[in-house]
C-alpha cells in the first residue's frame, strides 16, 4: 500500500518534538505503507490565536521536521490571519523560502472573515494549497472563530483560483459533503471523529473520486483507524488508491 497522509500533527501540544520521537514516527508510518506525511504544525499550541512569535516557532518546528526527513514530510505553514496582512506576508515569505507547499488555518478566525483576504492572495500568488479546519458545529456562539463546512464553501467561492482542502470529512459529515459539492476548487480530507459507515462512499458519490484525500489527523486518530476508514469502505481498489495517494500527489505536485 502506498499512502500520502495530507493531515498530520507530528508535534502536538508540545509533544513529539525530539529527534527520536520524529524518527520513530517516520519508521512507523513507513511500516504502515505511508510514504509521505503533510506536517501541519502544532496548531493549538499556546492558544487558539497565537502571537507572531508563537506562529513563527510552530513553523520553525515544521521546518525542522523537513530538515530531518526531507523525503518524508511535506510542510504546510500555520497562520493566524488575525495578526494582519504584514505578519501573514512575513510568515508566508519564510514558508515559501523553505519549500512549504501549503497554508494551514485552524480556529483563530472563521474562514469567512475579512482577514482571510491576504492569506488567500498569498496562496494564489505562490500556488499554495490551503487546508482549512472545519467541523459541523452545534455551538453557534463559537462561529466567530470556528469554521463550519458552509464557511469553507464560501471561502472557496470567493477565491476560485486557490485550491482548498476542507479538513475532517467525519466531523463535517453529510452536511460538509453537500456544502463542498458545487466548489470545484475544494477537496475534503478523510480525518475527523470515529469512522462512520457509508460516509466515505457518500463523499465519493457526490464529489467524485478525485476530490477526497486521505488524512489521519495524527495523533488525534491513530493511523490504522484512519487508514481503515478508506480500506474498510465499499469503494473499489482504484478509487481507494486515488484517495490514499494519487489525488494528494497530483494536488501537491509530489514526484
Ligand atoms: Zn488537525
Amino acid at each position: 500500500m502506498c499512502i500520502i497522509d495530507v493531515h498530520t500533527h507530528p508535534v502536538c501540544f508540545r509533544e513529539g518534538r525530539s529527534r527520536a520521537a520524529v524518527d520513530a514516527l517516520v519508521a512507523r508510518g513507513r511500516a504502515l505503507g505511508i510514504e509521505r506525511m503533510v506536517a501541519l504544525g502544532d496548531v493549538l499550541a499556546f492558544s487558539r490565536s497565537q502571537t507572531a512569535a508563537q506562529v513563527a516557532l510552530i513553523n520553525d518546528e515544521t521546518a525542522l521536521l523537513l530538515r530531518w526527513h526531507p523525503d518524508y514530510f511535506v510542510g504546510f505553514c500555520y497562520l493566524n490571519p488575525t495578526l494582519g496582512e504584514r505578519a501573514v506576508g512575513r510568515e508566508v515569505a519564510r514558508a515559501v523560502g523553505r519549500g512549504f507547499r501549503g497554508l494551514k488555518l485552524e480556529i483563530a478566525n472563521n474562514a469567512r472573515a475579512a482577514c482571510m483576504r491576504p492569506v488567500m492572495a498569498a496562496a494564489e500568488v505562490h500556488g499554495l494549497v490551503v487546508l482549512q479546519h472545519a467541523w459541523s458545529m452545534t455551538k453557534i456562539k463559537q462561529r466567530a472563530f470556528h469554521t463550519d463546512p458552509e464557511d469553507v464553501a464560501t471561502l472557496a467561492r470567493r477565491f476560485p483560483n486557490v485550491r482548498i482542502i476542507m479538513a475532517h470529512l467525519t466531523g463535517c459529515g453529510v452536511r460538509g459533503v453537500l456544502a463542498a459539492k458545487s466548489c470545484e476548487n475544494l477537496w475534503v480530507d478523510t480525518s475527523g471523529a470515529a469512522p462512520e459507515t457509508g460516509l466515505m462512499e457518500y463523499a465519493v458519490e457526490k464529489l467524485g473520486a478525485g476530490r477526497v484525500l486521505y488524512g489521519s489527523d495524527l495523533p488525534v486518530r491513530d493511523l490504522p483507524v484512519a487508514i481503515a476508514r478508506v480500506t474498510g469502505s465499499a469503494l473499489d481498489a482504484a478509487t481507494q488508491r486515488k484517495i490514499l495517494r494519487d489525488n494528494a500527489r497530483a494536488l501537491l505536485q509530489l514526484p
